[in-house]
Order: structure tokens, then sequence, then C-alpha cells
């Protein structure tokens, strides 16, 4: 079967189209004798029966093992050129509770961007000393309950903020660890990274401002400057992006090491995956070593010290653990004339869309899908799979090959959902969060539990009933129905 005209050059038209690409799809997910997935040991159809789709599914012992994994490489890494390095997790990426748990187990820190973020790591128990602050506008309240709370360090992002984080932590009689967020002018993205002298961009301080910054944040004797932080961006692959802002730091590092201690240097995260069979980020223990054999070096040429180092990955840790289920509602082919040649694409309409997967919306992302209910020998057709929002925009995996029965009723996922899925999701119209389940040895978990139309409709403070218990008897005026009441049944 010749390649669909269609198809973008990236995508390879696959040999067996009911095949999981390892670096794509969750450690643990095969298909068993029947052909139905099983991820964590237990089948997709099971999952579906106990919690209806869509449906986030979380990996939880890869999620472990990748957060294992990214402390190892960067410990062994800075440990072989003489210094410490610690893992921050970017909750961002995607957070609750357990997951807060997890990443503790592992031997990680937690950052978290907002006093939401930091009350969800609180509520997991996370020592607060473990916590790490962002955010380019924290709110006073955000900043007293996080120096309150005793959080191990507040990256500072602006000057405005130095006064406001030290009177927060003279106010509970604290002397707060901070970092300075500084623009390195470094840019990167997948494979592309920019330098420039400046950056159009709302987070943190220009570089040249840093020794002024640091002198002010070390006239308050509330305040204990720890380093400076950048964070250069997202998805990359590759170490180069990462050693020209390492080398950029270490100047300005060097210089604020005469006025005063600096014991640490934070390189962000911004750790890139595959979503497609055509990405091949590098392996991270490569990445690790060729960013502290660059660090070391500068370190060496400005004959400093190498300081403890500290990263924050998020879509490296969650990214490739978690999936998502959807059901087939309906599908269409569309015919088009690429090139001359008449070509067609099949849309396949799913039961979510945008508003539980922003991203291909949001970044004209790409993501790979396959039907997990079943094998099929038909011919892979050229799949668009599509949401069910009233927007043409609604996609959630732009090209991809699946068998040509694709069916409604099929069950399809979705790979490398993890990060920044749940995170942004809406309730664009009026769709409840889709549920999220943890799978493991056989087991599976609810971590957070999707969202109904009651729940939605607890929040209109001019709703009479709650719709679904109301049924059709929304306009007579009887009594109101279990509003904000959680329902068994989570897809609705
Ligand atoms: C988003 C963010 C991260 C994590 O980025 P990933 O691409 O998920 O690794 C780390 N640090 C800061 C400051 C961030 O804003």
């Amino acid at each position: 079967m010749p390649d669909n005209p269609l198809a973008p050059a990236w995508l390879q038209l696959p040999v067996d189209a009911n095949a999981f690409a390892p670096q794509v799809w969750p450690a643990t997910l095969s298909r068993d004798a029947d052909g139905v997935a099983v991820i964590g040991g237990v089948r997709v159809d099971k999952l579906v029966a106990d919690y209806g789709t869509p449906l986030y599914v979380l990996d939880e012992e890869y999620v472990r093992s990748r957060a294992e994994r990214v402390r190892r490489s960067f410990t062994e890494a800075f440990e072989r050129v003489g210094t410490a390095a610690e893992v921050y997790y970017a909750g961002k990426a995607f957070l609750s509770t357990d997951i807060a748990r997890w990443m503790t187990e592992a031997g990680l820190r937690i950052d978290v961007a907002s006093g939401g973020e930091l009350a969800v790591a609180l509520a997991a128990g996370v020592d607060a000393s473990r916590l790490g602050f962002h955010g380019n506008n924290k709110s006073d309240d955000e900043l007293d309950r996080a120096v309150a709370a005793g959080v191990g360090t507040i990256v500072i992002d602006s000057e405005q903020e130095i006064a406001r984080v030290a009177s927060a932590a003279s106010t509970h009689g604290r002397r707060q660890r901070v970092r300075l967020r500084v623009r390195t002018g470094v840019h990167a993205h997948t494979h592309d990274f920019l330098a420039t002298a400046h950056e159009d961009q709302k987070f943190g301080v220009a570089l040249g401002d840093a020794e002024r910054l640091v002198a002010d944040i070390r006239s308050h004797s509330s305040l204990e400057f720890v380093g400076l932080h950048c964070h250069i961006g997202s998805q990359i692959f590759g170490a180069d992006g990462f050693a020209e802002s390492a080398a950029r730091l270490v100047a300005v590092h060097a210089r604020l090491l005469a006025g005063g201690p600096v014991p640490e240097l934070n390189l962000g995260g911004g750790f890139g995956i595959a979503y497609t069979d055509a990405d091949r980020p590098d392996r991270i223990e490569d990445l690790a070593h060729r960013v502290a054999q660059v660090l070391a070096a500068e370190c060496e040429a400005a004959q400093i010290p190498l300081p403890t180092v500290a990263f924050e990955p998020g879509r490296y840790i969650v990214g490739p653990a978690g999936i998502t289920l959807y059901t087939v509602g309906t599908t269409k082919p569309v015919a088009l004339d690429a090139d001359g040649t008449a070509a067609q694409r099949l849309y396949v309409s799913v039961d979510g869309g945008m508003s539980d997967n922003a991203r291909t919306a949001l970044y004209g992302a790409d993501y790979s899908t396959r039907v997990l209910g079943r094998t099929s020998g038909a011919d892979p057709v050229l799949v668009r799979v599509a949401g069910k929002h009233c927007e043409s925009g609604d996609i959630v995996v732009n090209d991809d090959y699946l068998p040509g029965d694709v069916a409604p009723g099929d069950l399809l996922g979705v790979a490398a959902t993890g990060a920044y899925c749940w995170a942004l999701s809406s309730n664009y119209n009026y769709l409840a969060r889709p549920a999220v389940v943890a799978v493991r040895d056989g087991g599976s978990r609810m971590l957070v539990r999707g969202e109904t139309v009651d729940d939605l409709l607890a929040r209109d403070l001019g709703a009479r009933h709650s719709a679904v218990a109301a049924g059709t008897a929304a306009h007579d005026g009887g009594a109101p129905g279990p509003l904000g009441r959680s329902r068994r049944k989570e897809a609705l």
C-alpha cells in the first residue's frame, strides 16, 4: 500500500499498525493473547468497565522508575565531576498527592508554581523544606503561606519580589532561602536552540542585572541567597542549549562569589520525550554527563569551585508513563486533493478532545494512537483523531496510522499524555474532566476522581436542579437534586 500523500514526512507507514513503539508507549504496555492491551497488568477493557472513558491512566511503576532514573543520572554524572545534584519534580506537569509522595519516595524534591500546587504538596505530607516555589507573579498571600509553611527555596522572579519575600520572611521570623531567576538569552525547543543577548519573555531578570539584584537580596537579613536559576524551555533534545546557558550562568555566578557564598546553581528542566516514533530524545544519562562535563570545564576555566546543581524535570518523568483511553464514536473519510492526487484521511472522533488534551491545539503537538481493545489485520489508513468539541481545531492526534477497519465502539489509546494534559484540562463545552487512574501489578486505583455534571452545576449559583438527577423533570419546580455530590459513574 503506498504512503498517503497527506501524511507528514516524518510519519512512516507502519509495518504493523497494532504494534507499540517502545520509546513512545509506557514500559508495561503489551497485548494479551486476545490482542487486548494490558497496562500495569490490567486489561484496558477492565479499566473502561470500571471507570469509563475518557480516562487518564498512569503506569505507576514507570513513573517511579523514571523519577529514580533521572535522579540517579544527575547524581552520578555530577558526583563524577566532584559535586552533588538535586532533582526537583516540576509539579505543574501533573500534580496530585499520590504523585507528590511517589516523587518523595524516589528521593526527589518538588517544585510548585502557585498557592494551589503548594497546597497539594503539603496535603501529600511532603516536607516543606523539600519544596521550591516558582512564579513570576506570586501574590503576597501565596508568599506568606509559602514562608509560613517553611518552603525550602523561593525563586525570586523580579526586582519587586525581593522586598516582598523579605517582608514575608521577617513577619514569620525566618531566614528564607531564595534563588534569583535570570534570563540567559538561551531558548531551546526540541532540536534547536536560540542564543541572544536579550529575551522578550515574562520570566526572570536580565542576566546583566543579577549582580545588582543579588546585592539587594544580600542586604536583607531575612533572605539567604542560594544561587541563580534559569529554565531555557521545554521538550528539548540534546545538551547544547543547557551547555550554552550553563556557560553564561557560570560567568555571572563567578562574579557573585566575590560578594558572598553562592552554594547552588539551578539549570531548570525541559528534557524532551518521544511523542511519536520519529522523536529520538537523548538518553538522560548521556545528557546529564554532557551537562556535567560542560559545567565542570566552565568552572575550571573561571577558577571557581563547582556549585551544587539542581534540575527540574516534569515532562520527562510523567509524560511517557501516561496514556489516555477514549471510545470512538464516529468515523468519517474526508477526501482532499493533495498535489493533484486524490487522497483521503479518516477522521476518527472520540468522546473527549481539547478539554482533556489541549497540547495539540495549543502547541501543534504530535501524538501517537493505537486501537487498544483488539488487534486487526486490516491495512493501515491515515487517521486524524478529533474530539467532540464545537471547534474545528479540536484535534487530539493530527497524524497517525490505524487499522482501516477502526470503527465506532473501538477503544483508542493516545500515548505520552502523562504530562500537561490533565494539568491543562478544561471544562470547555461543559465536559467533565476525566478521572486519573494508576495501574500497577494487576490492580488499578483512582488518584483523582473524574468530574460529574453535578460538580459543574454546583458552582453555578443560579442552577435549580442537578441536571442529571432531575432529568426530564427539569422544569417542574421540584426539589433540588444532589448538587455537587460525587457519582459512581465517571464518564458523563
Ligand atoms: C515548566 C518548568 C519546568 C519543567 O519543564 P519540563 O519541560 O516539564 O521538564 C521546570 N522549571 C520551571 C521553572 C518550569 O517553569
